[in-house]
């Protein structure tokens, strides 16, 4: 396993390790948790965005953002792991919160 390449946690073990971590993600986070402080997002994450380079007004706001398969990172802590994709955790947690 490569340096980058996070360790799998199941939903039972972010739990364990953060049992205080309550906040359920429904949207385009879903899932995502930092292995380190147990942040559930926000994330941020490097994309490729198209501008317009305009000889008057230089560099525009984005207008396209290029797919990416980049690693989301941890706002709330230094980690430079990437967060993790736990397969199942808002269903346990929402589980949980019952
Ligand atoms: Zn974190």
């Amino acid at each position: 396993m490569s340096k980058n390449e996070p360790q799998a946690m199941t939903p039972e073990q972010f739990h364990e390790k953060f049992p205080t971590v309550m906040e359920i993600n429904k949207g385009c986070v879903k899932n995502y948790a930092c292995p380190h402080c147990g942040s559930r997002g926000p994330f941020s994450i490097k994309v490729v965005a198209f501008v317009e380079l305009a000889d008057d007004v230089g560099f525009s706001l984005p207008y396209q953002l290029e797919e990416t398969d980049a690693p989301a990172l941890c706002l709330d802590c230094d980690s430079e792991d990437p967060c993790l994709i736990i397969d199942g955790l808002d269903e346990f947690l929402a589980k949980l919160a019952k």
